[in-house]
């Protein structure tokens, strides 16, 4: 397991420090791990003078699958565009061709009262958001603006799909949903675009290799409602870009802190980028006071998706349960009046618990 280490900007370095620890005892057990370190971002920027700096791109390239923090800071505000941090991460996931966005959200019982759902609706919750995450409308060419024939100003984009790109994507969502319950929901709006059309045909075409699976289809304005209703009837959705966008930030609400959710970008051969969603939290940075534990969870996915070891996933996941059952809370997740840990604490809770 080549893994690269990119803590980036802000509360980075502090949260990537705690995951590392987490690799560094599965190493001392015998796990292949193979650790480099190198720098995205603001960070990338100072050392190099671009966010993402050749050598990055050499060390990217080389490893089997990669761990971010965040990137970002008031610092680099006034930098030109194509050198601020937020563009070292958007060329990494393109050098990479990582086309799958996948986001879990998933609510831990004892944090039920942060949600801003009633508890009766979202504990329990475990959906998983797969979005399609390097083609359609914000791609499309051709985009701009013109005049129309009334010579009125008009901004347009284009909104377009390749079947192959519906394929590789539909195959994550099938083989996701055949690792959890086995219910796929895709959703379109086949209502009203021909994209979606031709989305909704392939993603069906792609589901018969995998009768296992129960797949629904699902328009995007109904999806969006039936989230903030219902969110425990979905097990896994894929979805577009665009309602990729829209959705999964609104998933990740339902789960309360923001300091708790991971992700992973995904390449066709199971590379992939792991990244809590949060950004580098500039106001909590260097205060030992940020939330670990989206950074860890995203560590999971990793060994699930790039290294297929379930097993090591399911311990990481266990060690979170048992922390937060025992009641470590940073302050981001803790309620008025209960006790709050720092990053350094909550690290060695999670440590002695993957030992337990
Ligand atoms: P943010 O996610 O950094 O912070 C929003 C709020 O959530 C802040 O109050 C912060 O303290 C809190 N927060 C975030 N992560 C936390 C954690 N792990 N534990 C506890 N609290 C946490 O969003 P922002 O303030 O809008 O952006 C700050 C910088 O991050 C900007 O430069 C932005 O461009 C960048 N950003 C980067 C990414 C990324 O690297 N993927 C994503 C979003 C924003």
């Amino acid at each position: 397991m080549k893994i690269l280490i990119l803590p980036g900007d802000g509360i980075g370095p502090e949260i990537v420090g705690q995951a590392v620890r987490i690799l560094e005892r599965f190493k001392t057990e015998g796990v292949p791990i193979e650790l480099e370190h190198g720098l995205l971002g603001g960070a990338a920027y100072d050392a190099h003078g671009h966010p993402y700096p050749e050598v990055t791109r050499q060390q990217a390239h080389a490893a089997d699958a990669i761990v971010l923090g965040c990137v970002g800071g008031p610092r680099y505000d006034t930098l030109p565009r194509a050198l601020r941090p937020e563009q070292g991460l958007l060329a990494i996931r393109k050098d990479l061709s990582l086309f799958a966005n996948l986001r879990p959200a998933l609510l831990y019982p004892e944090l039920a009262a942060a949600s801003s759902l009633k508890p009766e609706i979202v504990a329990g919750l475990d959906v998983l958001i797969i979005r399609e995450l390097t083609g359609d409308i914000y791609f499309g060419q051709p985009r701009g603006r013109r005049q129309n024939a009334a010579g009125e100003d008009e901004g347009f984009d284009t909104m377009h799909y390749a079947r192959s790109e519906i394929e590789r994507i539909a195959h994550i969502g099938f083989k996701s949903a055949m690792r959890r319950g086995r219910r796929l929901c895709s959703v379109d709006k086949a209502n009203v675009l021909d994209t979606s059309i031709l989305w909704r045909e392939v993603v069906t075409e792609v589901g018969r290799l995998y009768p296992e699976v129960a797949l629904s289809h699902m328009y995007v304005d109904n999806a969006a409602m039936q989230l903030v209703r219902a969110p425990k009837q979905f097990d896994v959705v894929v979805t577009g870009n665009l309602f990729g966008d829209i959705l999964s930030d609104e998933a990740s609400m339902l789960a309360g802190s923001i300091g708790m959710l991971p992700s992973a970008s995904l390449d066709a051969r199971n590379k992939g980028l792991y990244e809590p969603i949060h950004g580098s939290a500039p106001d909590i940075a260097g205060q030992d006071a940020a939330n670990p534990i989206a950074t860890i969870l995203s560590l999971a996915m990793m060994m699930r998706y790039s290294f297929d070891r379930d097993d090591l996933a399911r311990r990481i996941e266990a060690a979170v349960r048992h922390a937060l059952a025992r009641g470590i809370r940073t302050r981001d997740i803790a309620l008025p009046g209960e006790g709050v840990v720092g990053t350094q604490a909550m690290g060695d809770a999670l440590l002695s618990a993957l030992s337990a």
